[in-house]
């Protein structure tokens, strides 16, 4: 016990494509200093001012696959054609240094880490229609007309998997999604497992 490190909490974020995942963390991270984000390694092309390391890690698929044999990766899927995962060992030093360490990841990725067994907390960020979900794709401005039809055809499955998760946010306002994780947040780190360290001290104390 003693000097021991509470672990971060692992958050899986996940949700349709132009839902608001990245503008939701984004925001969340600017909030809260223990929150990182992790930062996943791809094969898609970067679109214009992504940076390499700061918004994916751009790899090509020879090396995405040899990572894959390697077990490099907490969880990885491929989404319309391209591969995206999770690196495994930056989230897990993150997670040992106490801050808490968010995925934001489609929902199959999603899947594998909720069917791990690992201790998550897992949100699906909805949002309040399909044709808000279009208006948000087609007003981000990054993809072509193929794309947008062939994520929104993929979002309504998507939403199907809403279920598995243990919160749905809606992403209506942004500024109100960020104060719904920041409540989940909190309410996780009542749960005694997280207050034990604290608790142990106090009554050491006596
Ligand atoms: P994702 O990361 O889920 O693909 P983005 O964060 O890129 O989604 O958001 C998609 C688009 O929707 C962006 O143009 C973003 O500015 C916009 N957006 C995000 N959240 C909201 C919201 N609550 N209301 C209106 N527009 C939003
Ligand atoms: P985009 O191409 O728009 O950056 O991402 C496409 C989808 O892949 C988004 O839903 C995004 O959240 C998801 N994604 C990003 N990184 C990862 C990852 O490491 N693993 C998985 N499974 N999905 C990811």
């Amino acid at each position: 016990m003693g000097n021991e490190q509470t672990r971060g909490l692992l958050i899986v974020l996940s949700g349709p494509s132009g839902t608001g995942k990245g503008t939701v963390v984004r925001a969340l991270l600017d909030k809260r200093a223990d929150t990182v984000l992790s930062v996943s390694a791809t094969t898609r092309a970067p679109r214009e001012g992504e940076i390499d390391g700061v918004h994916y890690h751009f790899i090509d698929q020879k090396t995405f696959l040899r990572l894959i044999e390697e077990n490099a990766f907490l969880e990885y899927a491929e989404y319309n054609g391209n591969f995206y995962g999770t690196p495994k060992a930056a989230a897990e030093a993150q997670l040992r240094a106490g801050r808490n360490v968010v995925l934001e990841i489609e929902v199959q990725g999603a899947g594998q880490v909720m069917n791990s067994g690992a201790d998550i907390l897992s949100i699906f960020l909805a949002v309040p229609s399909m044709e808000e979900l279009e208006r948000r794709l087609r007003g981000r401005g990054t993809e072509d007309e193929a794309t947008i039809r062939s994520r929104l055809a993929l979002a309504k499955e998507e939403m199907k998997q809403a279920f598995r998760y243990q919160y749905v946010v809606m992403n209506d306002v942004v500024e109100d999604a960020v104060m719904r994780i920041e409540t989940i947040i909190k309410t996780e780190n009542m749960r005694y497992p997280r207050m034990e360290k604290t608790i142990m001290e106090v009554i050491e104390s006596c």
